[in-house]
């Protein structure tokens, strides 16, 4: 979560109270106040405040789920307020359901074992810390066993999400982030095998890009490591980061081959939060056997009563989302799934092919073949008076959120846009979309901008 430092200035100043009506007394912002308060009063307050946020509906910036347009999602949300995931012996039957989930991931993702392991996390960024720990312990046993230094340890990856920059950061490994180049924006089987040596824990491909909402190439990844191992003798794992495309791909895309039908991939984390439909606070990591995941990492917690074994970082969390998870297994099965999805790329694909009759703009992901959305770039020789973080800037006018940001090195000479379609976004929306697209692109034409922000400049991308 954010990290807040105390601002002792604004702390001081006549913002730091909320007031009520002008007869009573105002409530401090910043620190305790000695009196309890009136329940609906404070809560008015603080949904007049939470108004000030953007509308989740019009954030094309986001990959997470938010529409909640199912009263059952609510209901059961609801009816799990009060359960904590943890306790699996005072709640048994979330703890089946949890069960059940994993049953029916693993089988999505086409593990062939009868002993596949997983569990809930709060998201993808915890699922990766846990499959980030598994490789790191696995190498740490076979390089003992062969008498050989642990102090080196790395992982190799395209350009990935933050989450494997902090796992690297946090755990003390070598993050080998194969670079972006300009004709080339995600990692190839060619600059994945400079970075590999008997120190690497594991490859992580990714199945969804941050950057450009396209699919490594997870197979060509495999086949080149198995080529490796046979001239070297080194043997390297694989795990796949498939935040967004693990509940995509598999309705979508059933014959791309990424998941566990390559026996090198070992472990795969999705966020449920994402394309899985849930509500925020739900991720997944599943490993193929039992065998992938080191026993040593697994703990026995006793003093819930019952004896439950548990991979996690946090202890105590809210049942309500995995509980959601299964309703939307049962509730949309295979083939609700893949319409819901279709139907978002389809939108994504509308809206590339309108942004590219405007004549400024060039494709740089078209809709097709990997998540549902479209990304795309000023032409270079473009002849405007704005540039997309001003564009995005603009469009915020009329409530859209669409990302701007310049991809990461050694391509940060290209400044993108992107727009992720979710679950709830309609071809009229689609429609008002462009149409406002439109609108500010005259508007620029009208008032060119003069702030001397170049497509080159501008902060790097945060998610
Ligand atoms: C979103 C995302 C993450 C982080 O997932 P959270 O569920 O937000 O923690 C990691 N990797 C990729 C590729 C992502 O898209």
């Amino acid at each position: 979560m954010s990290l807040h430092f105390v601002d002792q200035e604004k702390n001081k100043s006549c913002f730091d109270v909320y007031t009520k009506r002008a007869t009573l007394l105002p409530i401090s912002k910043y620190k305790l106040e000695d009196e309890p308060q009136e329940s609906k009063v404070i809560r008015n307050l603080l949904i007049d405040e939470l108004l000030l946020d953007g509308n989740a509906k019009q954030n094309l910036a986001t990959f997470c789920q938010t529409d909640l347009s199912d009263e059952s999602i609510q209901i059961l949300m609801n009816a799990c307020v009060q359960k904590n995931l943890i306790d699996k012996d005072e709640y048994p039957q979330m703890a089946e359901i949890e069960k059940r989930c994993v049953n029916i991931i693993g089988n999505l993702w086409n593990s062939p074992d009868s002993s596949t392991v997983g569990c809930s996390t709060t998201g993808s960024s915890e699922a990766a810390m846990l499959g980030g720990l598994a490789l790191k312990k696995k190498w740490i046993e076979n390089r003992k066993k062969q008498g050989k230094p642990i102090d080196k340890p790395n992982l190799v990856t395209g350009p990935v999400q933050v989450c494997w920059h902090k796992f690297a950061l946090y755990f003390d490994i070598e993050l080998r982030e194969v670079p972006m180049e300009e004709n080339r924006l995600c990692m190839t089987p060619k600059e994945m095998l400079e970075l590999v040596d008997e120190n690497t824990i594991g490859v992580v491909p990714t199945l969804g890009l941050t950057f450009t909402l396209q699919y490594e190439n997870v197979k060509a990844i495999a086949e080149a490591l198995d080529k490796y191992e046979k001239e070297t003798g080194i043997y390297i794992p694989i795990h796949v980061d498939a935040a967004s495309g693990g509940f995509v791909a598999p309705f979508l895309q059933p014959d791309i081959v990424w998941d566990f039908r390559l026996s090198r991939v070992k472990s795969i984390n999705a966020s449920g939060h994402k394309f899985g439909l849930t509500p925020l606070g739900c991720g997944w990591v599943v490993w193929n056997t039992k065998q992938d995941l080191h026993p040593d990492l697994v703990f026995n917690v006793n003093y819930l009563g019952g004896n439950m074994p548990t991979f996690s970082l946090n202890f105590s969390k809210p049942g309500g989302q995995v509980v959601c998870q299964y309703y939307n297994f049962l509730r949309h099965g295979r083939s609700g799934f893949t319409i819901i999805h279709q139907t978002c790329v389809d939108h994504g694909i509308f809206i590339g092919e309108e942004v590219k009759k405007i004549g400024i703009f060039d494709l740089i992901y078209d809709g097709r073949g990997g998540l549902p959305g479209v990304v795309w770039v000023l032409k270079k020789d473009a002849k405007v008076g704005f540039n997309l973080f001003d564009l995005s800037e603009r469009m915020r006018s009329r409530g859209w959120q669409v990302a701007a940001y310049a991809l990461p090195k050694n391509a940060q000479n290209i400044v993108v846009q992107r727009v992720v379609i979710r679950h709830g976004f309609s071809r009229d929306m689609a429609q008002m979309f462009i149409e406002d697209i439109n609108r500010s692109i005259d508007y620029f034409a009208k008032h060119p901008m003069v702030s001397g922000l170049t497509q080159s400049e501008g902060q790097t991308f945060h998610h």
